[in-house]
């Protein structure tokens, strides 16, 4: 059985890992350099840095694929989890810190929220169940056509995990403290929405975070990539670099193979397109094939937000910065309404990853900073931008006595643009569709083409949706697919 996998993000190399090590004959074609797609090692004059998931949730689902490709997990993926893992600053000059452990969360609530505190185990157990349901209901499967959703037990199930409740809505039930919400409030960004429109089933991250605990990897979270690339190898996948596919090939509604940016044409029995269907499939199936799936249509989706990156290299170690860093806005909604308008916050909240702060070893001579805010989708795939947005970060950070700015010794930035032209991201949203829209929120586009058969999709902008540990479990459930395997995770 031939298998092209088109794109080497993680979900690309998941599916590619599995269907190997099946037996399938897998050629996997990446455009880049680097394989890991928007998990992309930088390294620049001594510092390095982790483009893309700096927060790493869920190891289990990256040493599953390590094993699957005949490797030892814990030689491969050496996870650190990072107990007291976020501080969140807010304007009023008032902080706490997101830990996994629940007697420090209860303590530092017991100032701020004393209700928060003490509806913590609650609230705990409730994001549980949140996460259960979704993890026994709808990440492990996935979804080929509408039939899928009717089924009385998913509908049943559906409704189980608040659907029409909002994120925000749904911690003011636990917490009163403004900073508090506003702090779990961002958890919405990981799906690249809004707090106050996604669903509240998005809750089930704070399980992640909060109940399981956020994980480093040491030497860098990129080495989940490299990982993944050997053990595709070591079961007999071909990874090919620097080669764009430009054609899949059609034949009686079947793909057949496909063409690289070089003219050579590669056959196949199965197509997966890892690649953000909404930039890619327009891109390599011509409309006349595509009935369901036309240009419209994939205009018709709301993009999920984007983001404005700086990855800064300091020649000092900055004392008050932590490993996960926030700086909150004054005003978290003002913040999502900017966005929604599709222009940048005047006042963002600002993320500065360092992981330094855990591994000194990756970044010798200073801080390591990769610098965040959200930034919306570009409002066509061919509108440019500009780096200039840096200095209103840099001003905030120096007014939080973060002085950044008087420390570079290597900068390089990462618009919207950049974020689309390099991975191929459509308007250069970081997740594919948004949440925001209820409906849009469960009905991901399928994981399998409903107009050629034998054509799947994997990654972000599918089923069940973006992060590192959701692409990566969307490329199992796509290879399991193909292969006819069923998994029970119950
Ligand atoms: C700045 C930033 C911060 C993030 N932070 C976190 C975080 O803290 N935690 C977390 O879990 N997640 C985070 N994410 C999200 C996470 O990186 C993504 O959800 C995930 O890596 C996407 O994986 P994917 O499989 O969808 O593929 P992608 O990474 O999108 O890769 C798809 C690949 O397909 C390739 N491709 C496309 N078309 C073609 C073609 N025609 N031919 C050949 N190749 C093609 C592209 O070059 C790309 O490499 C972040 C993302 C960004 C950008």
């Amino acid at each position: 059985m031939k298998v092209v996998v088109i794109g080497g993000g993680l979900g690309g190399l998941s599916a590619a890992v599995t269907l190997a090590k099946h037996g399938a004959d897998v050629k996997l074609f990446e455009q880049n350099k680097h394989f890991g797609g928007k998990m992309m090692p930088v390294d620049q004059e001594g510092y390095h840095f982790d483009f893309g998931p700096n927060t790493i949730t869920m190891p289990e689902v990256f040493e599953d694929v390590v094993r699957q490709g005949g490797l030892n997990p814990a030689e491969e993926l050496p996870f650190i989890q990072i107990k007291n893992h976020t501080r969140n600053q807010f304007s009023d000059g008032s902080s706490i810190d997101f830990s996994s452990d629940p007697i420090y969360m209860k303590k530092q609530l017991a100032n701020m929220d004393s209700s928060g505190a003490a509806a913590y185990d609650q609230f705990s157990a409730e994001v549980e169940r949140l996460f259960e349901l979704s993890r026994q209901n709808f990440l492990y499967r996935s979804f080929s056509s509408w039939r899928d959703y009717l089924s009385p037990s998913l509908a049943r199930n559906i409704l189980k995990v608040r659907p029409l409740q909002s994120l925000d809505r749904f911690f003011k039930r636990y917490f009163t403290n403004p900073n508090i919400i506003q702090a779990l409030n961002r958890y919405a960004t990981y799906v690249g929405s809004s707090p106050y429109s996604v669903p509240a089933t998005f809750a089930m991250i704070a399980h992640l975070e909060l109940n399981q605990g956020v994980f480093y990897v040491k030497g860098g979270n990129t080495k989940i990539a490299s990982s993944f690339v050997k053990a595709a190898e070591n079961q007999g996948a071909q990874l090919f670099n620097e080669t764009r596919i430009t054609n899949i090939a059609i034949d009686g509604g079947k793909a057949t193979g496909v063409t690289t940016s070089s003219g050579e044409y590669h056959e196949a029995d199965y197509v997966v397109l890892n690649g953000d269907l909404l930039h890619a499939l327009p891109e390599l199936v011509p409309e006349t094939y595509r009935n369901k799936f036309s240009n419209e249509k994939a205009a018709s989706f709301d993009p999920s937000i984007s983001a404005f990156v700086i990855l800064a290299g300091l020649n000092n170690r900055l004392e008050h910065l932590h490993h996960h860093h926030l700086f909150f806005t004054e005003d978290y909604f003002k913040e999502f309404e900017s966005l929604k308008r599709g222009e940048y916050p005047d006042d963002p909240t600002i993320y500065i990853g360092t992981s330094a702060k855990t591994d000194p070893s990756v970044s010798p001579n200073g801080d390591n900073c990769l610098i965040l805010v959200n930034a919306p989708a570009l409002k066509d795939d061919s509108s440019s931008d500009s780096s200039e947005y840096k200095e209103i970060i840099y001003e905030k950070l120096q007014q939080a006595s973060i002085p950044v700015k008087d420390h570079i010794q290597v900068e390089k930035v990462f618009t919207p643009a950049t974020i689309r032209d390099k991975f191929g991201a459509y308007k250069g949203s970081l997740y594919g569709p948004s949440s925001n829209n209820k409906i849009q929120a469960f009905a991901r586009p399928f994981n399998r083409s409903q107009d050629i058969e034998n054509l799947y999709f994997c990654g972000g902008s599918t089923h069940p949706g973006g992060g590192s540990p959701m692409v990566v479990i969307s490329g199992q459930n796509v290879a399991n697919d193909i292969l006819g395997i069923l998994v029970d995770r119950k």
